[in-house]
């Protein structure tokens, strides 16, 4: 039930998994957090506690400067570790075989998420959980043209239903794109290039006061040092429009 990301210069794991623990009273069955390395895409993810998700990242070294992370609300496929967001595409065929290509999370219900399965399964595209959310996952694998924002625009256009999203690729290691249609999402404006979402302002308590409150339909571009926030359509906003706020 709570979204946290980041791009950042620096390690925005503890800012990340921090910000998971501000989003704790929201309830939750699982957790987890994706990481750009800057070579391949990481991820650590599991049913315990976020305290006990912290373990997990510091064993396995996770470190990077962009990232996103996940409490989870299970409402399609079990609790279980497979079903925890984030979720990976691989691109079709085997996943065994070739390496993770979009990271992302999502709060909220996909209402058609059955017709896009079988969409995406006719194209090769193999589901490694019982989620709604891996629909949206291989949906911007699938639009992937090399632009990011172009691919999240053109995937969230398919989606019937709630989602608040968080989603990074692999060939550009420095940005994360949100999307907001029937739950909440801001962008946090951070010092030295960095830029965040969070399910809520408060997960970034300590991190930054800089928020952006976006709207229904609005999609957020988050890179070092700028961002932007456009319609689905690609059509940017302007500052007066999404105006940054001072929150205390
Ligand atoms: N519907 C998604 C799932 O079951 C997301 C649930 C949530 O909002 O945490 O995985």
């Amino acid at each position: 039930c709570g979204i946290v990301g980041a791009v950042s210069a620096h390690n925005s794991v503890p800012v990340l998994v921090q910000g998971l623990q501000r989003l704790e009273y929201r309830g939750y069955d699982s957790c987890g957090v994706a990481v750009h390395t800057g070579t391949g895409l990481l991820r650590a993810r599991s049913t315990a506690r976020v305290a006990e998700l912290q373990t997990q990242v510091t064993q396995e070294g996770l470190s990077a400067g962009t990232g996103i992370a996940h409490t989870r609300w299970a409402t399609h496929g079990a609790p279980v570790v497979h079903n925890a967001h984030p979720h990976f595409s691989h691109g079709p065929g085997d996943a065994d075989q070739r390496p993770a290509r979009v990271a992302l999370v999502h709060n909220g219900i996909i209402e058609n998420h059955e017709a896009l399965r079988a969409e995406l399964q006719a194209k090769g595209y193999v589901f490694a959980s019982q989620t709604d959310t891996e629909v949206i996952a291989h949906l911007v694998d699938a639009l992937y043209d090399g632009d990011l924002a172009h691919a999240v625009q053109a995937a969230v256009a398919r989606l019937h239903g709630a989602y608040a999203i968080a989603v990074f690729h692999k060939d550009e290691p420095q940005r994360v794109l949100g999307a907001r249609a029937g739950s909440p999402l801001v962008l946090g404006v951070g010092a030295e290039g960095a830029h965040y979402l969070a399910s809520d302002a408060m997960a970034l308590v300590g991190v930054t006061d800089q928020i952006v409150y976006l709207e229904e339909g609005d999609v957020a571009d988050l890179q070092l040092g700028r961002f932007w926030i456009t319609n689905t359509a690609g059509r940017p906003y302007t500052a007066e429009q999404r105006p940054v706020k001072t929150v205390r």
